[in-house]
């Protein structure tokens, strides 16, 4: 699996967020049975192109519902454009929605990162459409509310004009295709995925393999928080963020759990496999492309968010 993977990552790792689901990809749990019995079966209509064109939340609790790659956000809340240790980018896109722990989360982590040396404090990049949902471009996860990518561009200023935000790019932190950390990667990045992954609302955080491999090496005392940070396609100009289903959120559905230990021996593999490609799998067959997400395909209350004022 890891070969295959590695071959693979050579084309995606070009494609940054797109694969960023972390191996479950479409593989979310079965929808429930309860969900399908109110579901309309033959709703075909594509729901990126409604939950896309959609500019605000909906007037409902939130919730987010069903899982990272297959679902909706009720009742998102908005990360202010600025705050006092923040900068959301991209404003166009209009992704900066999430559920409210979300928005909390990133506002704590951006208050610890403005203690950093040479950190402003956090250019935070997307999150989600005002009601989630799958997207028009990029991203098979973040449909949720609980998914966010965090630049690795150090911010040296947070009174970026909404052109700026359009216009200033993030920096990779990556060399090798993502074997090694480069010049670029510094102690304060390390110090900022230590912080974000200890926090306890956090379910997992994609970076790619050498950042993980670079901060095993580098860690000292307590180890535990590197198990929350997994290697993966991409995440070199910025790494991401995946909380868990928050408390008492009965509609939100949880990933499979992170295999034990500290993960750095399987990051390690991974970065030798980028290093010194295995020969491909002659019986290697493409997995057919992912059909589209129609709205039969999302949980039921998907279309109450969709339909809600
Ligand atoms: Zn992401």
């Amino acid at each position: 699996m890891i070969r295959l993977l590695a071959s693979l990552g050579l084309i995606l790792a070009l494609s940054s967020c797109q694969t960023d689901s972390d191996r479950s990809g479409d593989a979310g749990p079965a929808l429930t049975a309860a969900a399908v019995s109110t579901q309309n079966a033959n709703d075909s209509r594509v729901a990126k192109t409604l939950f896309g064109g959609v500019a605000l939340p909906s007037a409902q609790p939130s919730q987010a519902v069903g899982f990272y790659s297959r679902g909706c956000q009720a009742g998102a809340e908005q990360l202010p454009e600025t705050g006092p240790t923040w900068q959301a980018m991209r404003l166009s896109r209009n992704r900066n929605w999430g559920q409210p722990v979300l928005v909390d989360y990133l506002q704590d982590l951006s208050r610890f990162a403005a203690t950093q040396p040479g950190w402003a404090g956090l250019y935070i990049g997307d999150m989600a459409q005002p009601r989630g949902g799958p997207m028009l471009t990029g991203h098979a996860s973040h449909q949720v509310g609980l998914d966010a990518d965090i630049w690795m561009l150090p911010p040296a200023r947070l009174d970026l004009t909404r052109e700026e935000r359009e216009n200033l790019s993030s920096i990779r932190t990556d060399r090798n295709s993502g074997a090694y950390i480069n010049s670029a990667w510094t102690p304060q990045h390390m110090a900022i995925m230590r912080q974000a992954a200890s926090d306890p609302r956090v379910d997992r955080i994609f970076v790619f393999a050498g950042a993980k491999v670079a901060m095993c090496n580098a860690a000292t005392g307590d180890r535990s928080w590197l198990r929350k940070i997994r290697p993966w396609y991409g995440h070199n100009y910025h790494f991401h963020v995946r909380l868990s289903c928050p408390p008492g959120d009965g509609a939100c559905e949880t990933q499979d759990p992170i295999p034990p230990g500290d993960g750095c021996a399987a990051a390690q593999e991974w970065v030798n496999n980028i290093i010194n490609p295995p020969p491909p799998d002659p019986n290697y067959v493409a997995p057919p492309p992912r059909p589209e997400l129609t709205m039969a395909r999302l949980p039921a209350q998907c279309l109450d968010v969709l339909n809600s004022n």
